[in-house]
């Protein structure tokens, strides 16, 4: 039976990177995964640039049931470690938006450097090789691989969430923590468009391919999320990453609010033109809104659209006003785990240590990146927690 240190489950953006460090460190690793091709999520991230990490990323951009839990991996491996890394490879990247850093070329720069660590690492990749058990045995564990059963004290399950199972997602990860007893966390599509209701959502169809910069948010207290991002009509309902990152925090029944004018007191700016303009009202809000937005938000009431500004009523305008800054919307639900970016939930932090990622309820055993219950914001900070965690892991297991 083939003997190593560490068996690392899942070849994608954590697997790849915990196996290149723990095998620097001097551990004799296998990376194993199902998939044919190497870290395709990698190389379809970013639209083929890979959004590899976000400068400012911090413990606040996460959602998890212990918001607390991702500190210490996040403070030990920082974005600026993965920067350093990149520019050690001279991979040339660029700042797109809000901390957001995208290679220059493509994504498999990325997926390339990781092969380059691992190969640095003398670490023994088998891939495709599906994985059948993983069994608790003496002095640690056995895997049963299509190529065989292997023998390590410690098993990684980097197996990540459920989106794109077209790709090679599986439910593996959750799986097997609870083969091990451990908790899951209900999982739930994360930065995924959301959908109405046809019927409902009829009025706005026509807007499909407008974008605006708005003010969305969901949720109460502590489960309330707040963005102001760009927001995408489409036929079926809204995307873009202002919808996006409202998903991650959006449940079932609750509706979402949109401000469509989130730079602007639209009441003030209407009231302004009152005094001054000429125009029809229609005419008027297309200079504070898209045109086809405002266009399509007074369809129903045509009266009102070409009625001279200067002889509204203050209340009507305030009425429109807060209509549109406090757009309420109730989502029928998501484009579901098919259009999604990354699975929320997961493994539960509760049995896991933070500094090294190990179950403590089973010695030897390790979680990281997607599988666990910590879900970034769109950004890069979903790969900053899959290096981070990876880092924590590598470093620990080598110096146990
Ligand atoms: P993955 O990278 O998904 O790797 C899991 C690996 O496990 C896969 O290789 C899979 O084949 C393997 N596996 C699964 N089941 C089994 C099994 N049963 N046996 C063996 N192997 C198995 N995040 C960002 O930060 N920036 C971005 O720009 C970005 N863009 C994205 C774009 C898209 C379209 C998508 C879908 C996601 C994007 N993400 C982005 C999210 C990011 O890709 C993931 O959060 C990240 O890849 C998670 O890393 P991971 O290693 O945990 O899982």
């Amino acid at each position: 039976m083939h003997r190593f240190d560490v068996v690392i489950i899942g070849a994608g953006a954590a697997g790849l990177f915990c196996a290149g460090m723990a095998g620097q460190l001097g551990l004799k690793v296998l990376l194993l995964d199902h998939a044919e091709k190497v870290a395709e999520k990698i190389r379809i991230s970013g639209g083929g640039r890979c959004n590899f990490t976000n400068r400012d990323a911090g413990p606040g951009n996460f959602l998890s049931r212990n918001p607390h839990f991702c500190r210490s991996a996040l403070a030990r491996y920082t974005p600026q470690d993965f920067i350093a890394l990149v520019q050690r490879h001279r991979i040339g990247f660029h700042e797109k938006h809000k901390g957001q850093l995208f290679c220059d070329e493509s994504s498999d720069d990325i997926v390339s450097m990781l092969l380059r660590e691992c190969e640095q690492g003398r670490v023994t990749r088998w891939q495709p090789c599906a994985v059948a058990a993983v069994r608790r045995v003496e002095h640690g564990f056995e895997v049963d691989t299509a190529a065989g059963t292997v023998a390590a004290p410690r098993v990684v399950i980097a197996t990540g969430g459920l989106s794109i199972p077209k790709i090679g997602a599986t439910d593996f990860g959750y799986r097997l923590a609870r083969q091990f007893g451990h908790g899951i966390v209900e999982t739930r599509p994360a930065l995924v468009p959301l959908t109405f209701d046809a019927a409902a959502w009829a009025p706005f169809s026509a807007l499909a391919g407008v974008s605006v910069e708005v003010g969305i948010e969901t949720g109460h207290g502590k489960q309330r999320g707040a963005f102001v991002e760009d927001l995408l009509f489409t036929h079926r309902g809204l995307s873009g990453p202002a919808v996006l990152q409202i998903s991650s925090y959006w449940a079932p029944g609750q509706p979402i609010r949109v401000n469509l004018s989130p730079r602007a007191e639209l009441s003030e700016a209407l009231r302004a033109a009152k005094a001054r303009s000429r125009k029809q009202l229609g005419n008027q809000l297309a200079e504070l809104l898209p045109a086809r937005l405002a266009d399509a938000w007074l369809a129903a009431t045509p009266e009102l659209a070409v009625r001279a500004v200067a002889e509204a009523k203050d209340k009507e305008l305030d009425t429109l006003a807060q209509r549109l800054q406090r757009w309420e919307l109730l989502p029928s639900g998501t484009e579901g785990h098919r259009k999604a970016e990354v699975t929320a939930g997961g493994v539960d932090t509760r049995e896991l240590s933070s500094q090294s990622l190990e179950s403590t309820r089973v010695p030897g055993l390790h979680f990281i990146g997607e599988v666990v219950d910590v879900t970034g914001w769109l950004g890069g900070y979903n790969f900053q927690w899959a290096w981070a965690s990876a880092a924590a892991c590598a470093r620990q297991m080598a110096a146990a």
